[in-house]
């Protein structure tokens, strides 16, 4: 298992992947797992161990990440490596940045937000959460206490290139850049917190199609009214959305090639970020518009989590979640 001494510190993006258990319909349908993590960092897709029909089944393949986390892994643990070393990030002034990519149902709200679904409406132990908890013990520290930070959080989703705020009633509102490049969602709702129970108000109008909308909670320091940092958190729409682009509804085809859309421009822009480039295509989806300051600037940090379901009825999807994390 993972320790703090695995921590790689000084990455500026960092990939890990998550693997959860079979769950109670994969198993009602004897689905198969083919994902192994073999040590900290490595995931592999390969033929199931019992003895089955593979018409389904490519080749075996290796993936190696900065972490991986197998199906005993909890949200504190996949925090620990992820979001949480981001948390000093803020403080010292600079942008960070985690995502949760994933096909739906793979487990990225499960991981973001905790467990929203059924009756069971208990967010306290997701990475929103745990971050809110961080950012709240580090304000305390007597080397930021100093900077009388206040904390504030947004919440919105993006919806075919259309922005949403989940804090005011799903208010559509409007993206406009300014003459220096700066991105604003005018009239977006900022909630200065003192407590995490924000959370609980944004939730209930969150959800309605969220397998096809990307859920961003930002959590903003400022320091006497100035923007000093920003966490942006991001639940990404279900990435197996490829396949609607042959759909027969056209709404459900805007939605897909949308998401494409999206998906591709944030490769592009975490690549640019990695490789210091100047330019970064942040125009190219209103996702990446929006979330521009996160991939612009000497102190910016990205983490993607990439959530895969360990079934062989998802395997084609798997390896596309794997092929687009390792790039
Ligand atoms: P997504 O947001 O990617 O569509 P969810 O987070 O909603 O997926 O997960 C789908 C279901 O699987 C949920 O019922 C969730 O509670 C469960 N689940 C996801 N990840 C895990 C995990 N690591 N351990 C246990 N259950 C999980
Ligand atoms: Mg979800």
């Amino acid at each position: 298992p993972l320790s703090t001494a695995d921590l790689i510190e000084e990455h500026r993006i960092c990939v890990c992947v998550r693997k959860r258990p079979l769950n109670k319909k994969e198993l009602a349908i004897k689905d198969l797992d083919v994902i192994t993590i073999p040590s900290k960092d490595v995931v592999m897709v390969h033929e199931p161990k019992q003895k089955v029909d593979l018409t389904r089944f490519l080749e075996n393949q290796t993936f190696r990440f900065d972490y991986a986390f197998d199906d005993t892994s909890n949200n504190e643990m996949v925090y620990r490596f992820t979001a949480g070393p981001l948390v000093e990030t803020i403080f010292e002034g600079g942008m960070a940045t985690c995502f949760a990519y994933g096909q739906t149902g793979s487990g990225k709200t499960h991981t973001m937000g905790g467990d929203f679904s059924g009756k069971n409406q208990d967010c306290s132990k997701g990475i929103y959460a745990l971050a809110a908890r961080d950012v709240f013990l580090m304000l305390k520290k007597p080397k930021y206490r100093k900077f009388d930070l206040q904390v504030y959080a947004t919440f919105f989703e993006i919806y075919s290139g259309k922005v949403f705020d989940l804090l005011n009633g799903k208010m559509k509102l409007k993206v406009l850049e300014d003459g220096k490049q700066q991105v604003n969602v005018v009239g977006l709702r900022e909630k200065e917190v003192k407590l995490i129970n924000m959370l609980t108000s944004g939730k209930t109008s969150a959800n309605a199609h969220s397998s096809r909308s990307h859920a961003v909670f930002q959590i903003i320091l400022r320091r006497n009214e100035k923007m000093h940092g920003k966490f942006s958190l991001v639940d990404l729409a279900g990435n197996e959305r490829g396949a609607d682009t042959s759909s027969a509804d056209r709404q459900t085809r805007l939605e897909g090639a949308e998401i494409n859309k999206s998906l591709l421009a944030l490769k592009e822009c975490i690549r640019a970020l990695g490789r210091n480039q100047a330019h970064c295509p942040f125009r190219a989806s209103k996702l990446t518009q929006v979330l521009r300051d996160s991939f612009i600037g000497e102190n910016s940090r990205t983490c993607m989590i990439a959530t895969i379901s360990p079934g062989m009825t998802c395997c084609e999807n798997t390896l596309n979640t794997l092929r687009y994390a390792n790039r």
